[in-house]
């Protein structure tokens, strides 16, 4: 099955055109500044040249539009016809605690979205509007939603239950929810099937860490944990996000520098984490080299990010009851040898040790610890449009199977 996969941001949209059938990408791109009259679409055929459109796209529909025209482009398009394109998976954000999983897009389901805006006002309204542009260009072709939340929703309450009155759960459903969880799934099923062990029988933790950071700890292929919280701002330090700190301080913050509402979010989401404590950047890369090179703000900056991550370590092992796989996945998790290096230190009393030669020469899909390591340690790159893609096959197909079951009795 082709399906073209969207994760529709405010003024973005990422995409990709994947083949499930050999789980590759046969396009990628972009559209940048949606809204703007100097729209940018970046546009990367498989095995052709990488392609840049400026022009003036208003809004969503233009956007999509403009994808499917890029796609059916005699000179860089995958396809001929729309027809081609046999289903759309599109990444939501918030599925509240609607959906464990992910769906066929039904007018039911679209209002169960709009119910759910005041959980993400910033990210659920650009999610629909791509759902209701696709359905503009591809009236006939199913979509599906699959969220970032659905992998957690079944955590148990004692894990998503915040220590402020019931009722206020029962008011504002007030609890954890957890994000990134198509990766968490994906990196965790993963690592099943390199250990070689139903995920049935494993304790395994993620941790994704690219500008958003987040860990889960997942029991027998559930998350029955995990840092992110009512919002992404909980747990790990992000890039910009501050993560775990005392609510007081926050008040307190507001009180001193007269804060609104509104600046004091921005505070916590824009300016704080990484960027906050470095005071020089929020990419990892350039808090690396800083270390390198004597910065104390950014040592402290990269001690506070491996700390924070360490702890959740030994935490989500206590309440996993024991650990098999430790995973690196995201940006950072992949890709940095030295955040790798300084979670994993000292960590041998649970279990946990590292080789240093692997850890420096990781590809792919790898095994980092040592042999005599109790757990594994790997670094899995994650693939969330894959998932997309192959979640939305299985829904469509299992719907074409109903309906030709109807047709035939
Ligand atoms: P997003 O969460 O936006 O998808 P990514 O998963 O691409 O982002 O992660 C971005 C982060 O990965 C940045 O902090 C970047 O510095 C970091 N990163 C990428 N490559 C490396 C590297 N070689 N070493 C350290 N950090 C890296």
């Amino acid at each position: 099955m082709k399906v073209l996969v969207l994760n529709c941001g405010s003024s973005s949209i990422k995409y990709q055109f994947i083949d499930t059938a050999n789980r590759i990408a046969l396009a990628k791109g972009m559209v940048e500044r949606i809204g703007m009259t100097s729209a940018v679409l970046t546009h990367q055929p498989l095995n052709k040249e990488k392609i840049r459109i400026v022009g003036e796209i208003l809004d969503h529909s233009i956007a999509i539009e403009y994808v499917i025209a890029v796609l059916l482009s005699p000179n860089h398009g995958v396809i001929k016809d729309k027809k081609e394109i046999d289903a759309v998976g599109h990444r939501v954000v918030h599925g509240g605690e609607t959906f464990s999983g992910s769906v066929l897009i039904t007018d039911q389901v679209m209002n169960a979205l709009k119910e759910n805006i005041e959980l993400a006002p910033l990210h659920n309204p650009p999610n629909i509007k791509g759902i209701q542009a696709t359905k503009d260009h591809l009236p006939t072709t199913p979509q599906c939603g699959i969220f970032d939340t659905a992998f957690h929703v079944k955590m148990p309450p004692r894990a998503y239950l915040y220590g402020i009155p019931y009722e206020l759960y029962k008011k504002y459903k007030i609890r954890r929810y957890g994000f990134h969880g198509t990766s968490h799934r994906y990196v965790s099923e993963r690592a099943a099937q390199i250990l070689g062990k139903p995920i049935e029988q494993l304790k395994i933790i993620t941790a994704h860490l690219g500008n958003g950071c987040s860990m889960a700890a997942v029991d027998c292929g559930r998350s029955v944990d995990t840092t992110m919280g009512f919002t992404p701002l909980e747990g790990l330090i992000m890039g910009t996000r501050s993560g775990d700190m005392d609510p007081s301080v926050i008040l307190y913050i507001m009180a001193k520098e007269g804060l609104s509402l509104s600046e004091a979010n921005t505070l916590l989401n824009k300016h704080s984490g990484l960027i906050g404590i470095s005071g020089e950047s929020s990419d990892m890369r350039e808090i690396e080299e800083a270390v390198g090179e004597g910065n104390k703000k950014a040592k402290y900056a990269f001690d506070v990010f491996t700390y924070r991550i360490k702890k959740y370590v030994g935490a989500y092992t206590a309440a996993l009851g024991g650990l098999d796989a430790l995973i690196f996945t995201g940006g950072i998790g992949e890709n940095s040898i030295m955040v790798r290096n300084d979670v994993c230190a000292n960590m041998e009393f649970l279990g946990i040790k590292i080789n240093d030669e692997l850890n420096k020469n990781v590809k792919g899909e790898c095994v980092i610890s040592t042999d005599d390591s109790k757990v594994t340690v790997m670094r899995i790159p994650t693939n969330e449009e894959l998932v997309i893609a192959l979640d939305t096959e299985q829904i469509v197909s299992e719907q074409l199977s109903i309906k030709h079951a109807a047709s035939v009795n």
